[in-house]
């Protein structure tokens, strides 16, 4: 059986009507991901045949079991599991063994989910193609030659190369989204707030939330139904009534079309699919409607002022003493911060600490004050935007996947390839990346659908009559 053609969905109901058992899909999934190129697992975990022997065991007593009962799943580097290695795929963390369950994992845990291995990433979460990894690049998982995308490389290649049915990752800029467009896959940042992050490496605490990675829409929606909700050990999370499917009439449905947004856009080589989904709307009866959000183009510059004022701040912790590699012959503290900062985190990593110093820098505190400006603005321009439109709609990236040979690594470049996924964190919306279509150089590209705060079920109502119904092979 090809377990990895199964949706998470009809997966689950295989496996509780008997069909197959969990042990038999794990240890496929586990064969797939010890034969792979992709370089998109750091580790396959030793004791993932017993969660799935465990949840066998349920099934044979009759004892009844979760709604991920056996489904294999993939966690980002940085989410934290008990017993089992979290790197963040820094050199700093290499051997770092989490002392507690991230509440995502407790989560997927209580659901019957078969936790397989951890997924490669950029060092830190820091970047979009994956290649600030200290442990080699992910491959794209449909096509070696390509990167998979960043920050969650190994993530999204894992689920589009069939390793597994889904995967964990986390979004502080478009980290999920970016490479779900690229690989081909649903990948989802949801309302700030509505999924824990307790016991994920923080990299920029404000703007980022952990995310989901799935081949379709309504897998994506079970599991983020699993994983929100309110938790006591971060006071960030929202209270929510528990969550509820949405129903639209796509006819009644008003769709936004950032006018800043689209002129910059329309540059693109691939402008023309964006502007058959547009058309698509139309032709199912939505009504199509111009919205303007003041400074939108500057959430990028925002984004890269406050995300490393944070990230300088939640790094400060990786000084040698509670974590990180040892240095037996540093004969102070300062020469051991020293030597275990410089030889333990990559030149990205190193790179942001030093912006964000700077940016956070009594003499220059006006920058990340404007920065903060320029936040409130594009949090109240959605806000706005949401009060005339139900969605509005968003190109993932400016292109398809690099060349894995093209080895980009001038900062300014790769950043800027965040300018359409950034804005999402920036105002704290839920956004989901799915499939629209194949780029001149034959790679799927993606279409966000973003929502107002808190209707993440809308957002999934919407997505998933664009998934279900338009057609993304065409070019
Ligand atoms: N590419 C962005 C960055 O490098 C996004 C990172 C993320 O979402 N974790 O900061």
């Amino acid at each position: 059986m090809e377990y990895e053609k199964l949706s998470v969905i009809d997966f689950v109901k295989q496996i509780k009507a008997r069909k197959f058992t969990a042990e038999d899909a794990a240890k496929y999934f586990i064969g797939r991901c010890k034969k792979s190129t992709k370089n998109a697992l750091l580790e396959i975990f030793d004791d993932a045949l017993k969660l799935a022997e465990k949840v066998d065991g349920k099934i044979a007593k009759g004892l009844p079991t979760g709604r991920l009962a056996g489904v294999p799943i993939v966690i980002k580097d940085n989410i934290l599991y008990r017993g089992h290695t979290s790197s963040a795929a820094s050199k700093l963390l290499e051997n770092f063994v989490s002392p507690y369950n991230a509440t995502v994992v407790q989560r997927l845990l209580d659901e019957d989910a078969v936790i397989i291995g951890r997924s490669n990433m950029d060092e830190f979460a820091m970047g979009t193609t994956g290649g600030n990894s200290a442990f080699g690049i992910a491959r794209n998982g449909l096509n070696d030659d390509f990167v998979s995308g960043g920050s969650s490389s190994g993530s999204a290649s894992a689920v589009s190369a069939g390793l597994c049915l889904a995967s964990l990752g986390t979004d502080t800029g478009g980290s999920v989204r970016c490479p779900a467009a690229w690989n081909g896959i649903v990948g989802l940042k949801p309302t700030y707030g509505t999924i824990s992050r307790y016991g994920l490496i923080a990299f920029a605490s404000s703007i980022e939330q952990c995310g989901i990675f799935t081949k379709n829409v309504a897998d994506n929606e079970l599991i983020y139904s699993a994983l929100c909700g309110k938790d006591i050990h971060d006071a960030t999370t929202l209270p929510m009534p528990k969550y509820s499917a949405a129903k639209i009439d796509i006819k009644k449905l008003k769709i936004g079309r950032i006018t800043e947004i689209w002129e910059m856009a329309d540059k693109m080589q691939n402008i023309a699919q964006y502007n058959k989904v547009f058309d698509f709307f139309k032709r199912a009866g939505a009504e199509i409607v111009p919205v303007s959000i003041k400074n939108i183009a500057l959430s990028l510059a925002g984004y890269y002022t406050v995300a490393t004022a944070e990230a300088s701040s939640n790094l400060a912790r990786f000084d040698g003493v509670k974590y990180g590699i040892g240095n037996d012959s540093a004969e102070n503290l300062i020469e051991l911060y020293k030597n275990v900062r410089t030889r333990g985190f990559g030149s990205e990593v190193k790179r942001r600490i030093m912006t964000g110093n700077y940016n956070l820098g009594a003499e220059d505190f006006e920058t990340y004050r404007i920065g903060t400006e320029v936040f409130a603005d594009v949090k109240k321009g959605f806000a706005d935007a949401f009060g005339a439109a139900d969605c509005v709609l968003i190109p993932t990236t400016t292109d398809s996947a690099p060349r894995i040979d093209e080895n980009i690594t001038d900062p300014v470049q790769l950043y800027l390839m965040d300018l359409f996924t950034v804005p999402a964190n920036v105002a704290g919306v839920p956004a989901l990346s799915v499939p629209c279509g194949v780029s001149k150089a034959g790679m799927p590209i993606g279409l966000q659908i973003l929502c107002a705060k808190g209707q993440d079920n809308k957002m999934f109502a919407v997505a998933d009559y664009f998934y279900s119904t338009f057609d993304r092979r065409a070019k």
